[in-house]
């Protein structure tokens, strides 16, 4: 039996688009609504045919569904859950796939039945927005953390995992606030850490734009691919996981300090260690399937 039969899907960019496409494959008798802020989206979503009804206000999309996923910035979450607070079914499950999980909880269950809230986040993605970037297997084989409020029905929280699970993904349950620190260190730091290292090397003047072009196979080109991610949906993810990510930037500090310092003294044996151990963790990664092993990033040389 499939777990939601009329879905509603709020913001219809990368993850919204990609839903879609995914439950086409997946649950094809699933009716599909869409609602996206942008009339230039909406049009597109219409043209490519990506859900049955592209309705223009929120409130219109979400009227006979039994699963709405909010898609949209993570910093717009409560004003559309606010906006469709009234329109919504009163049997109706909530979920969204923002990045950051404590801030949305607190927002969503603020202005809709806890019980019904079940927020989650699908740990895959890329650096390119908008409905036509979508894919139907964006998450296959990727996890999808769901991270259930303490007042979410359990029978909700289920059924929006056997959704994640019929979409390819592996789902694994966590609080929202221990899900912010594991991401703090495997997504918003590092991206972070990209924002700062293109955003150096644009700075500088002694080496010039088109060396750094030129030459960026040396590493910088992969720290661009992520640096090129969307600038509000980023914004709106350090704002609201704050906390977690000043943690995280600190020990990253200290632990840069700790490779200076070893640079200034010539102490190869703690650079060795160092790059040692995070050489069995690329391998680790690898080895669970959530990359590519392929020489280069998989990077095609043809
Ligand atoms: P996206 O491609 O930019 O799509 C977001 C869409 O939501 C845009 O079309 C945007 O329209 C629309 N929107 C903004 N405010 C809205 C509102 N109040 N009502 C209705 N629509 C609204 O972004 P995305 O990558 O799909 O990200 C969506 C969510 O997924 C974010 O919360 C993000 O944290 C999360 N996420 C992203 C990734 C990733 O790698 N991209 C991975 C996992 C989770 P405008 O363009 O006009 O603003």
């Amino acid at each position: 039996m499939l777990p939601f039969s009329r879905v509603a899907i709020i913001g219809l960019g990368l993850l919204g688009s990609s839903i879609a496409r995914a439950v086409r494959q997946a649950m094809p008798t699933v009716r599909m609504t869409g609602h996206d802020a942008s009339a230039e989206v909406r049009e597109v979503a219409r043209r490519i045919e990506l859900v049955d009804d592209v309705a223009d206000t929120p409130g219109a999309a979400v009227i006979d569904a039994d699963l709405v996923i909010l898609c949209v910035p993570v910093g717009a979450m409560e004003a559309v859950a606010t906006v469709i607070a009234d329109d919504l079914p009163a049997e109706a499950i909530v979920s969204d796939v923002g990045s950051c999980k404590a801030s949305v909880a607190r927002a969503l269950s603020a202005v809709l039945p806890p019980a019904r809230v079940v927020p989650a986040h699908p740990v895959a993605g890329t650096e390119k927005s908008g409905p036509e970037s979508g894919f139907a297997t964006l998450f296959r084989g990727r996890w999808c953390i769901v991270t259930p409020l303490a007042e979410s029905d359990a029978s909700a929280v289920e059924r929006v995992s056997a959704f994640w699970r019929r979409l390819g993904a592996d789902v694994e349950q966590m609080t929202p606030d221990h899900h912010d620190l594991v991401l703090a260190v495997t997504s918003h730091l590092p991206h972070l850490i990209a924002y700062t290292i293109v955003g150096t090397a644009d700075d500088l003047e002694t080496v010039t734009q088109s060396e750094v072009i030129k030459y960026s196979a040396g590493g910088f080109r992969d720290f661009t691919r992520i640096a090129a991610s969307d600038p509000t949906m980023w914004r709106d993810v350090f704002l609201s996981n704050k906390d977690a990510v000043l943690e995280m930037l600190q020990r990253f500090s200290e632990d840069l300090s700790q490779l200076q310092r070893a640079i200034r003294w010539g102490d190869g044996d703690a650079l060795f260690d160092r790059f040692a151990k995070t050489r069995a963790i690329r391998r680790s990664i690898v080895d669970q399937g959530q990359d590519d092993a392929a020489a280069d990033f998989g990077r095609r040389h043809d």
